[in-house]
């Protein structure tokens, strides 16, 4: 045999045959196409994310991942309520810690508020705007205490505790959800109003023994969820289980 005939020969078995085939199909393949993540729904919840003054866990955007339902976009500071934001977004998810707002940025969030959309206030963003009391008292329902205020020592925080979480009567939010352990940082002292629908709790000793609340505030649907410091709760199942509910249930969509 020739030694130029012995490709040829080789070229004649199957698998070689389908192997090159496919070759020059992925060569003959236009350059133009460009892979994309499955489309989201037409109606896909419009939620704006706003953190800063604070760090965390990259896995805190996990939270907005996966969902053909939800289409979340983040806006930290100082952008974040520069501009009237109520056209463009339907749930507001704070995960910021910015103590004080410029007067601009407070009507721009303050009429968000009023226009009845939903808002999610997430563990360190009970620190923000404590020196509004329209804002803690009638909108979240708590805050944190940074110095001692009326009797009230100021709030304490523990990281890495193992927390027993206990779902308190139905509600939609909870629903599904029991009882569950979950590794987080406690909150203790902050205030809370009187007037807040507790959904989750904890017998806890370094903790507030409410740590997921719906707010009074009758113009929108408020809720506060305390646990979420880092990967530990963001990674949660019953954690992720309950930040969706809020968003969706503070949109009016889980009934
Ligand atoms: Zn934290």
């Amino acid at each position: 045999m020739k030694s130029s005939e012995v490709p040829l020969i080789k070229l004649t078995t199957p698998a070689t045959f389908v192997a090159l085939t496919l070759v020059i199909a992925v060569i003959a393949q236009p350059q133009t196409a460009v892979w994309r993540p499955p489309a989201k729904r037409s109606d896909a919840l419009k939620v704006l994310v706003v953190t800063g003054g604070h760090d965390y866990d990259a896995s805190f955007y996990s939270l907005f991942e996966g969902y053909d339902d939800l289409s979340a976009v983040v806006n930290p500071h100082p952008s974040a309520f520069q501009n009237d934001f109520r056209k463009r977004v339907e749930v507001l998810v704070l995960y910021d810690s910015i103590q004080e707002l410029e007067p601009d940025k407070q009507r721009n969030l303050r009429e968000f508020v009023e226009s009845g959309k939903g808002l999610v206030v997430l563990h360190h963003a009970i620190c923000d705007s404590v020196t509004w009391p329209w804002w803690y008292q009638d909108v979240v329902g708590g805050r944190w205490l940074f110095q001692p205020d009326a009797g009230k020592p100021a709030t304490t925080y523990k990281h890495d505790e193992d927390i027993l979480a206990r779902p308190v009567g139905q509600h939609p939010i909870t629903r599904g959800i029991s009882s569950f352990r979950i590794w987080d940082e406690t909150y203790k002292g902050l205030w809370i109003s009187p007037a807040v629908k507790v959904l989750l709790e904890t017998d806890h000793p370094g903790s507030d023994g409410p740590l997921v609340w719906i707010s009074p505030y009758e113009k929108s649907r408020v809720v506060y969820i305390q646990l979420g410091h880092d990967r530990n709760a963001h990674l949660n199942p019953h954690y992720r289980s309950l930040v969706r509910n809020a968003i969706l249930w503070s949109a009016g969509r889980l009934k």
